[in-house]
Parts: structure tokens; C-alpha cells; sequence
């Protein structure tokens, strides 16, 4: 079995062990270690860590103090933390069509989602590759939004050299599936001074000194135990990374030219971290998306259909008046047709070829 994703920390040891010897085991000195290590890969002066992902994106929606009714902007194509944390936030969800081309917001139609309510544009990096943000900033601008980009599956990933997380308020998660984890965690980076002092207040119950409460806030603390699995990863990123990318490569190079398969695109200008490689399994394909994902995994190829539906398109948000569905045709589509195999840095060259072996054998190639 070739699995969709390895979990590696086994270099974390020592630092694990020394966090057990200190008798520091919740917030403390390995979190600050981790957050200086983490701000200067995100290329900014802050990174504020948090107990996980979905936290980090609340926590950067109530930063904002919106009002009720106010309206965040962002992509239906995406895990579904995206919107329950605006729903957590008090924030109201609309939606904003992608391209097919890199799976994300389509700066074009964002302009037709803005309304005298909306506050927030959140972009999601998805899969490692991010949005068009030389088009998005120019929008957010134009109309007054602040950016919060969902970061967490773009750890390191850049846009014409600059960082994912360093466009608005970036955030990231630490799980343990995502390219740097820390079983589970997430981070707040930005450059703003004083809305990281305010994430850091609101993270330890609003209190800037002992019992010296400031606002109404919270505990979203990560652990120094945690902190200490990601240290060692936060090192050696760019070898993991180049990992995934010599992955991709020799996917795209096998897969390239095959009849109905689309390999994904790294788009100019653009870093691309392949948190996931992703295919399109297009009509004119011998078998269907979720034809091909059964025989690969008949042949022991690890998939994962992420995502099989559009984020907004469940009963349990259907009368929801904080969710906005509208129509998202090319959503749509490519939920039907996207694939991901293995990319994980753990792969050998022999199993990639295995992997393009197996699914040009199914699609008859
Ligand atoms: C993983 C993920 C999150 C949530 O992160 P958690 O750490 O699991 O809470 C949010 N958005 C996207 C796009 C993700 O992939």
C-alpha cells in the first residue's frame, strides 16, 4: 500500500524530551521557539501559534470586530473549517467561484460577491499553490477588505517571492496531515504590531498579566510539548519541500499527455508546496473520478477526493442564514473531477512509477 500521506516526527525526540524535563508543559518557552521560527518562514515580524488551524482563522475573524451581518468572501471549494470558522465568528458566508487552473478564488468573480456587508476577502491556498493574490489585493483594496488568507494547506508556498501569510492575516494549520505539523496546531502570522499583541491577549483568556483581563477572550493556547514536534520540521522545510516538488514533477512528467487527465498546473510566478497533487479527471476520461479512485485503491494507491462536495452543499448548512450559497458552476465541476495521489516527501522513485503506472493502466494509456 502506497499511502496518500506519512507522518514523520521522529527527529522531534530530543526537544520532546527536554519539554518533559523542564516540567513546562503547556505554553511556554518551545512555543516562542517555534513562533520565531515560523515568522521568519512566513516572512513577518509575528507568528502567533494556536491549538489548531480552525482556531487561527476564528481568531483572525474576531480580531476584526465585525458586527453581525457582516460578510466574509470566500471559496466553496475548500475544507469545511473555512466556513465553520466564519460561522463561529458571528460572520456571514458568501461565496465566490474558482478556476479550474489552480483551484482557486477567481479573482474575476469576487467583484460580483462584494456587498455594502462585506468586510473580509479569505482566500484559500489550496493545495500548496496560492490564489492569484496580485489580482485579489488590488480588489480587497478597491472595496476595503481586510485579507485573511487560510494558509493551512501553504506553509511556504509564495506568490511573486512573497509568503502565504504575508498578504493579510495569514493562518495556518499544524495537522497532522499538513506539509509541518505538531499532531495539531495552528498559526496566526502578520505584520501588524498591534493586532499580534491583541491575538496574543485574546488567546490566554483576554489576560495580559496575571488576572489583569483585557477582553472577553479565550484559550486557544498551544503546548510546549506540541511546539516542540514542528521545530525540527520548521528546519529542514525547504529539503521537505523540495521533496514534494521532485514528487510532482515525476507525476506530471508520467502523467502528462494522457487522454481525459489533467496534472495540475504551477502557474508563473508561483511556488507551489504540494501539500496535495491533485488531477482532473476530465468527461472525455475512460472512467470516472470515482472509478478511478476505486481501482487505485484496489492496487494499493493511497487517494483522496478532497473535496467530493462544495463546502456550502450539506443539509446541516441548507437554512443557515449565515451561509450564502450562490452558483459556483466551475466548483461544481471540478469537485466531480479532482483527485489527489500521494505526493508526501516519503515517497521512492519506484513507487512513483508505480503510481503513474497504475492509473495510466486504468485509463487505458
Ligand atoms: C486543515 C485545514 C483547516 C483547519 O485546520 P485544523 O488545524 O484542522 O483546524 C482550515 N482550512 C483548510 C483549507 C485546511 O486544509
Amino acid at each position: 500500500m502506497i499511502p496518500i500521506t506519512v507522518v514523520d516526527v521522529q527527529d522531534a525526540e530530543p526537544l520532546v524530551l527536554e519539554v518533559l524535563r523542564s516540567g513546562v508543559i503547556a505554553q511556554g518557552p518551545m512555543v516562542k521557539r517555534f513562533e520565531d521560527a515560523f515568522a521568519s518562514v512566513a516572512g513577518v515580524p509575528h507568528a502567533v501559534a494556536v491549538n489548531n488551524g480552525t482556531t487561527a482563522l476564528v481568531a483572525s475573524i474576531q480580531a476584526l470586530d465585525l458586527q453581525p451581518g457582516d460578510e466574509v468572501i470566500t471559496t466553496p471549494f475548500t475544507f469545511v473549517a473555512t466556513l465553520n470558522a466564519i460561522l463561529e465568528a458571528g460572520a456571514t458566508a458568501r461565496f465566490a467561484d474558482i478556476s479550474a487552473v489552480d483551484f482557486n478564488l477567481d479573482p474575476e468573480k469576487v467583484s460580483g460577491a462584494v456587498t455594502d456587508r462585506t468586510k473580509v476577502l479569505m482566500p484559500v491556498h489550496l493545495y500548496g499553490q496560492m490564489a492569484d493574490m496580485g489580482r485579489l489585493v488590488p480588489l480587497a483594496q478597491q472595496h476595503g477588505l481586510t485579507i485573511v488568507e487560510d494558509s493551512a494547506q501553504a506553509v511556504g508556498a509564495t506568490f511573486e517571492g512573497k509568503p502565504a501569510g504575508s498578504f493579510g492575516i495569514g493562518c495556518f494549520s499544524l495537522y497532522a496531515t499538513k506539509n509541518i505539523t505538531t499532531a495539531e496546531g495552528g498559526v496566526i502570522t502578520t505584520s501588524d504590531d498591534a493586532l499580534a499583541d491583541k491575538l496574543r491577549v485574546m488567546r490566554n483568556q483576554g489576560m495580559r498579566a496575571r488576572y489583569q483581563y483585557e477582553m472577553a477572550g479565550h484559550n486557544y493556547r498551544l503546548t510546549d510539548l506540541h511546539a516542540a514536534l514542528g521545530i525540527p520540521q520548521l528546519e529542514k522545510l525547504q529539503q521537505l519541500t523540495d521533496a514534494r516538488r521532485h514528487n510532482a514533477e515525476a507525476l506530471s512528467k508520467g502523467l502528462d499527455g494522457v487522454t481525459g487527465l489533467t496534472v495540475p498546473a504551477v502557474l508563473p510566478g508561483r511556488e507551489h508546496v504540494w501539500h496535495q497533487y491533485t488531477i482532473l479527471v476530465g468527461d472525455d476520461a475512460p472512467v470516472t473520478r470515482d472509478e478511478l479512485a476505486a481501482k487505485l485503491t484496489e492496487k494499493g494507491i493511497g487517494n483522496g477526493i478532497y473535496y467530493p462536495k462544495l463546502v456550502f452543499d450539506y443539509d446541516c448548512y441548507r437554512d443557515n442564514p449565515q451561509v450564502i450559497a450562490s452558483d459556483v458552476p466551475v466548483a461544481q465541476k471540478v469537485a466531480e473531477q479532482a483527485l489527489s495521489l500521494p505526493v508526501h516527501p516519503k515517497l521512492t522513485d519506484a513507487e512513483l512509477e508505480t503510481i503513474v503506472s497504475s492509473v495510466r493502466e486504468v485509463f487505458g494509456a
